[in-house]
């Protein structure tokens, strides 16, 4: 292991009898054959925070396009085809929007048993047996796959969660508009913003405390929902064409420079060619959104305001 600042590398090497297979989170680099044992070795993508190491008798499913490999428990193989297919589908969709993923290396979905909770990092998720065969989250996929169109944020600001999860899960919302429907991306919008007016019930801070300042106190779990759904009025705002432009640029300008919110805003108005500065000053640098959230009006009555 070599410890950097922002995480270590690692490679390991993981013996097992022969039949079984080990899935981890790491790039494959080989496969030793001894008489009684298989070596399975591995290698960091890039420094990271965590090693996650599974042994089972895996049943893999891999494509050899985007680089998806799925490791299913025996009895469930058929569910890891229609998830990799899932996961094949989201990755071409994206493509189609967005461009093509940065550096994507692969991606890797690995089964593990009920109880032992899921878990994500960088370019794969271990899930649970119950959420791997539940076809209900397989948007869930959707969302892990979308953090390849991510740009990195600026340390600072990291920790509001925006330029990642924000991201994330209005980019999943859009995924499941087009595999599910209108009606099913209305049903998840409106998820969202239930889960965020419930956490300012529990909290009336998370929805006075702007987007651009979530990281003075961790609450960066509200990007998942109000972020989201600030992208999904900016979308309104925008409109299809723009919204692609701008998240690809965005994406190409910002591969090797770090975002911030300032620096978004300066992106959009360029693509949009429109000042927004009052949709910035309620969505991201204010909270005056909270309310229209709590009020439940729709996107496209939101969107008003800004046009
Ligand atoms: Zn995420």
């Amino acid at each position: 292991m070599a410890a950097s600042r922002s995480g270590f590398t690692y490679r390991v090497e993981t013996e097992v009898p022969p039949g079984y297979i080990v899935a981890c989170g790491g790039r494959s680099v080989e496969t030793k054959n001894k008489a009684n044992t298989i070596t399975f070795v591995f290698e960091s993508y890039k420094p990271t925070w965590r090693i996650d190491i599974a042994a089972a008798r895996f049943k893999m499913i891999e494509d050899e396009g985007p680089k998806i490999r799925v490791f299913a428990i025996p009895e469930d193989e058929g569910e890891g085809r229609r998830i990799l297919e899932a996961a094949q589908k989201s990755f071409r969709f994206y493509s189609g929007l967005f461009g093509e993923a940065g550096d994507f290396p692969g991606y890797t979905i690995i089964e593990v048993p009920e109880g032992w909770g899921s878990q994500a990092s960088d370019f794969y998720v271990l899930q649970t047996a119950a959420a791997f065969r539940d076809k209900g989250r397989t948007s869930e996929l959707y969302h892990e796959i979308a953090h390849n169109w991510n740009v990195r944020a600026k340390p600072a600001i990291q920790r509001c969660r925006y330029f990642d999860e924000a991201f994330a899960s209005y980019f999943q919302g859009l995924a499941i508009r087009e595999f599910e429907g209108e009606e099913a991306f209305e049903k998840y919008m409106t998820r969202l913003r239930d889960r965020f007016l419930q956490s300012c019930e529990r909290d009336e801070e998370n929805g006075s405390t702007p987007i651009a300042e979530y990281w003075r106190e961790e609450r960066g779990e509200n990007s998942y929902t109000k972020g989201a759904w600030s992208l999904f009025v900016l979308h309104q705002v925008v409109g299809d064409s723009v919204l692609r432009s701008l998240v690809s640029g965005f994406l190409r300008e910002f591969r090797t420079r770090e975002a911030d919110f300032e620096s978004f805003q300066g992106f959009a108005e360029k693509a949009a060619g429109m000042n927004l500065d009052r949709f910035f000053k309620e969505w991201i640098f204010g909270a005056e959104s909270s309310r229209l959230l709590r009020e439940k009006l729709d996107a496209g009555k939101i969107a008003e305001r800004y046009r």
